[in-house]
């Protein structure tokens, strides 16, 4: 099966997937009455027994939750992880438990890493409340549990009934996933995400160093961007995940609460710049090139944004995440259009990342349900996508190499047929008088000559059978200069019926004979037109390089053509020798 088909297949698998969980979303029934706890092996999702209050001030306090007035406002949740996006209200949360197990200790989890604050309230018997706090406004050392989110401690004897009371504040989305497990159950299902993050950090890491050796080997942005994306995705999926507060800054609270956004900023910045350089936006298309510039500018504008007002920086990340990613995938699907291969890897690693965030941000936005895993879909298809990049990186280097050999074939053979002649196959002009002029360069002492020939009479062939046939003529007689003088010297045409022949090694004498052996052949020759013998011959002018003179080709040139015409005067089927200026004074 081809590879293109094999990715359509994924792909549509892929998309099947998210619409089919779609389609899964069950509709809860509408519990009432207290959560009860009866079996301590499990996890409770609280989302369909929690009750909320939107307080748009945030003036609300805890001693004030009873006032009927108060009271009366709380809304059952309606069984799906409430989720308000980006809120300046504060929101209570109000849930009634029944413990019916034995197990006395239970955690309270509220597995949204990023938020703020969490205030947690447990009536007091005989009155008061029992106040915890946590969330990532305060250092994490201050944590009950030191987790990456964030758990508090319940106590409820067998068949004690209590009601909780929690107040969410944050500058980030407000999104309230609230479960009730045993401190067992929390520490394994923990285990399971610590073994994820473990094989995707772990994974990550190896592909940064590897790419990175890789990167200055080859000396490619390419690869430099590769490892730029696969670095920022790192510090930004551990962001997410609470895991950066907890080992690289949990002092840090001003900062924790910017560096998810800093990071998505940078991540994008990473991506545009590994698009421009692994599609060649600016040689496939400039203009989007230029685009992506603009979307890196719009990149830092926001970061520094997110330094002046938190907010702001935030919302301003959010616009431009769908525009730019977006953006990048048509950019895929065009080159890919074009039929730039190694845009099929950058498409499907693009394509699964995309899809994999989206079923996060619905998971995390309540449309579909928090499914197994689907929280870490996005991180999961970031991972694919590093993996599948790194494929496409060395397919795009493939690839270039490919054309780099085509490219040189043809400068080959452009070359060669600037120094061959169109017709004959013998070497040009321009070709003949570069070899002259790098033979006239050797330092040694050795003759060399030039022989002119001219076919006799060649018009009257012309004139009687016709072009073709004195191009066919010609021909011939190209192939026995050729096989003549393979060995001793180099043969070319100077257009029409005139040819020329460089004899490094030989001097007058030598030349000389050359040429009448030439001659020999052309008039010995069975030419044939027309099933015909045709006799042809052919005169000779020959000429000795004067090497003491450094003679130039066109001087060594014009005395062969005065050899020749002298020939051709004297009745043609001849050689004639350009004779030194000193032996014509004698005679
Ligand atoms: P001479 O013995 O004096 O050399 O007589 P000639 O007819 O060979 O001399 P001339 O130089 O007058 O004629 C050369 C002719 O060669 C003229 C032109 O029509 C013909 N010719 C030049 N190039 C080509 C070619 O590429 N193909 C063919 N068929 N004819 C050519
Ligand atoms: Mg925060
Ligand atoms: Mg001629």
């Amino acid at each position: 099966m081809e590879m293109r088909d094999m990715n359509m297949r994924a792909l549509r698998f892929l998309i099947v997937l998210a619409f089919g969980l779609f389609a899964a979303l069950p509709a809860e029934a509408q519990p009432n009455g207290d959560m009860t706890l009866a079996d301590s092996r499990i996890a409770y999702d609280a989302s369909r027994y929690i009750e909320l209050l939107e307080d748009r001030d945030g003036s609300l306090t805890i001693d004030r939750m009873a006032d009927p007035d108060v009271a009366t406002r709380f809304v059952r949740n309606d069984g799906r992880v409430p989720s308000y996006g980006y809120s300046n209200s504060v929101y209570w949360v109000r849930l009634s438990l029944r413990n019916e197990s034995e197990q006395r200790e239970w955690l309270l989890n509220v597995h949204q890493p990023p938020m703020d604050k969490i205030d947690l309230y447990v009536a007091r018997e005989g009155g008061g409340w029992t106040h915890k706090r946590s969330g990532d406004a305060y250092p994490f050392a201050e944590r009950e549990v030191r987790d990456s989110d964030y758990s508090f401690y319940l106590d409820l004897a067998q068949e004690e009934r209590k009601t909780v009371y929690l107040r969410f504040e944050t500058e980030g989305a407000m999104i309230l996933p609230i479960t009730i497990e045993t401190p067992v159950v929390h520490a394994e299902s923990g285990r399971t995400t610590d073994l994820l993050m473990g094989g995707f950090f772990g994974i990550m890491a190896v592909m940064i160093v590897y790419n990175t050796i890789l990167a200055f080997s080859l000396r490619s942005r390419a690869y430099f961007a590769y490892v730029f994306i696969n670095v920022t995705a790192a510090l930004l999926y551990s962001s997410l995940n609470g895991i950066a507060y907890q080992y690289l800054w949990p002092e840090s609270v001003w900062w924790n609460n910017r560096s998810i956004v800093f990071f998505m900023c940078l991540a994008h910045i990473a991506a545009l710049f590994f698009t421009r350089q692994f599609l060649k936006l600016n040689r496939q298309f400039p203009t989007i090139d230029r685009l992506f510039q603009a979307f890196i500018l719009v990149e830092l504008i926001n970061m520094a944004v997110l330094f002046a007002s938190y907010n702001a920086g935030l919302r301003m990340a959010a616009c431009t995440l769908v525009v730019i990613d977006l953006t990048i995938v048509l950019v895929g699907v065009a080159s890919w259009h074009r039929g730039y291969l190694p845009a099929r890897f950058f498409l499907t690693g693009w394509g699964v990342f995309m899809i994999g965030t989206v079923l996060t941000l619905l998971a995390d936005a309540g449309i579909i349900p928090q499914w197994g895993h689907v929280r870490y879909a996005s991180q999961i298809g970031s991972l694919f996508e590093a993996v599948v990049l790194s494929l496409g990186l060395a397919s795009r280097i493939q690839s270039m190499r490919i054309e780099k050999e085509r490219a040189e074939a043809l400068m080959k053979e452009t070359k060669r047929q600037a120094e061959s002649d169109y017709l004959t196959g013998l070497y040009s002009r321009r070709y003949i008088v570069g070899t002259f002029e790098s033979l006239q360069k050797r330092p040694e002492n050795v003759p060399m000559s030039m022989l002119l020939l001219d076919v006799d009479h060649f018009k009257r062939i012309n004139d009687t059978y016709g072009h073709d046939t004195g191009d066919t003529v010609l021909r011939d007689i190209a192939n026995l200069l050729r096989s003549e003088l393979r060995s001793i010297g180099i043969v070319g045409r100077f257009g029409g019926e005139e040819f020329v022949a460089l004899l490094p090694g030989q001097g007058l004498a030598e030349a000389e004979r050359t040429a009448e052996r030439l001659l020999e052949t052309v008039r010995n020759y069975p030419f044939r037109i027309r099933d015909a013998r045709y006799p042809c011959t052919a005169s000779a002018g020959v000429a000795e390089w004067r090497q003491r003179e450094r003679e130039s080709f066109e001087s060594c040139m014009r005395r062969a053509d005065g050899a020749l015409y002298e020939a051709k005067r004297a009745g043609r089927d001849r050689v004639r020798i350009a004779r030194d200026a000193l032996d014509e004074a004698m005679g």
